[in-house]
């Protein structure tokens, strides 16, 4: 198999493919219809419980709170 500057192209696309495809991913986990907090204090102002954590989100860069582990299924919520 030769190297050839359209097979270059075509590997080029699918990466990128596959890197907006990661980015959009993880742009609704981290970002989409999440509260926006201008600081860090505000954000942890909102925390009601211990296992909620805070971060700057590299996409709005506003901060969102977020549990900061899985939380398990309760019949009660
Ligand atoms: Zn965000």
């Amino acid at each position: 198999m030769t190297w050839t500057a359209a097979l270059e192209e075509e590997l080029r696309f699918l990466i990128v493919a596959e890197y907006r495809a990661k980015k959009r991913k993880r742009y609704q986990s981290m970002c989409e219809g999440k509260d926006k907090f201008a600081s860090p204090v505000l954000a942890h102002s909102t925390m009601r419980h211990r296992d909620m954590t805070a971060y700057k989100c590299r996409f709005c860069g506003s901060w969102h709170v977020a549990h900061s582990r899985q939380k398990l299924r309760t019949h009660h919520g």
